[in-house]
């Protein structure tokens, strides 16, 4: 393999979640002096997802280190559609609850659309009831979804420039693609959307000045998907639990192949971490890249979400 451009700089989701946090956390102190007011934040979890379970526990962590209060809502697995609507809207009138998050995947027999729906959007801090999904759309405030608004947060702070430059997304899904679709244009990038059905897709990606890569398949975004020195966002994440594909993603790396041996699995992106690097200008690194970021706009929406409550702005 040639090496085509120097090892590309890291976009460090971790410093720029650091920073975020510690900003949040000057919030809260900053509102429960002036007005009294201790955030709080609701986490639903329903069933026993393992995934899910850990989650739910780093978020409710995360809202209490920065000075909130947080409250993991446990729903056994078999719970009707009724009874999760029911504890909805029990938070929605509750006014120590700001922000409200409903862990998804839900149980197949609690319809996710019906639950979103239900949420108050003033407490809907993933962004993504259909009110705020519109404000989004039109350019009005509201609530934005963490992942895309965290890759925002964290190209500004590292000083990419976005307006006019070509963005390329890959992946449409309402949590990632189409909100972070949306986030880009309001930043005047030129914005191409790609998915399953896109023909030639390396060649439509390698357009992109700009790569976001959120599509949900192991280290698909080979070299041939990036233009030279662009600037690359890996949204994916997937646990690696087999030498061989280890090596193959990250060579020799000794702290790769520890990993491995001692915990049994390293995590890995979209985008395919060798070949990006010869190829991308800036690259997120997986995990410490967009991971740690969801979770900071998470805090920050739950933020705003109280600072709202406390003035007479609607949400
Ligand atoms: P979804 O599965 O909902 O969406 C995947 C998108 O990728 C779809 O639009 C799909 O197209 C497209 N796609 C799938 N296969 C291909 C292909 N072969 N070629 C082109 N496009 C394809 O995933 P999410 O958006 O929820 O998540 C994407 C990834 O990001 C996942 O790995 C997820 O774990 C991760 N993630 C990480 C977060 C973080 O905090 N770091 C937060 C959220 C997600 P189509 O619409 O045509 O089916």
């Amino acid at each position: 393999m040639t090496i085509e451009t120097e090892t590309p700089r890291l976009l460090s989701g971790t410093v720029t979640a650091r920073e975020i946090r510690g900003e949040v956390a000057a919030g809260c102190a900053a509102l429960k002096e002036r007005h009294g007011i201790v955030p709080g934040l609701s986490v639903v979890l329903v069933g026993e997802d393992p995934a899910s379970q850990i989650y739910v526990r780093n978020k409710a962590k995360a809202a209490g280190k920065a000075g909130m209060n947080s409250q993991i809502i446990r729903m056994p697995a078999e719970s009707t559609e009724a009874e999760v609507l029911e504890t909805v809207a029990r938070l929605n009138a509750d006014t120590q609850v700001h922000g409200i998050l409903v862990q998804l995947p839900l149980p197949s027999g609690v319809n996710t659309q019906h639950v979103t729906d239900a949420i108050d959007p003033a407490k809907d801090v993933d962004g993504f009831h259909p009110v705020n999904v519109g404000r989004l759309l039109s350019g009005a405030p509201g609530f934005v979804a963490c992942t895309p608004r965290g890759i925002i947060e964290l190209l500004k702070r590292h000083e990419i420039p976005l307006s006019g430059k070509h963005a390329v997304v890959i992946g449409r899904s309402n949590i990632v693609g189409k909100p972070m679709a949306v986030l880009l244009l309001r930043e005047h990038c030129t914005v191409t959307v790609c998915h399953s059905r896109t023909v030639d897709l390396p060649r439509v990606a390698a357009q992109g000045d700009l790569l976001i890569a959120a599509v949900g398949r192991l280290a698909m975004v080979t070299a041939e998907f990036i233009k030279p020195g662009a600037v690359v966002v890996d949204v994916g994440i997937h646990r690696v639990t087999d030498e061989a594909t280890c090596r193959n993603l990250f060579g020799d790396d000794p702290s790769r192949l520890n990993q491995l041996r001692e915990k049994g699995s390293t995590l890995a992106g979209d985008v395919h971490p060798l070949e990006a690097r010869t190829r991308a200008g800036w690259l997120t690194p997986v995990p410490g890249g967009v991971g740690p970021l969801t979770i900071a706009l998470l805090l920050r929406n739950t933020l705003e979400a109280a600072q709202r409550s406390a003035s007479s702005d609607p949400a």
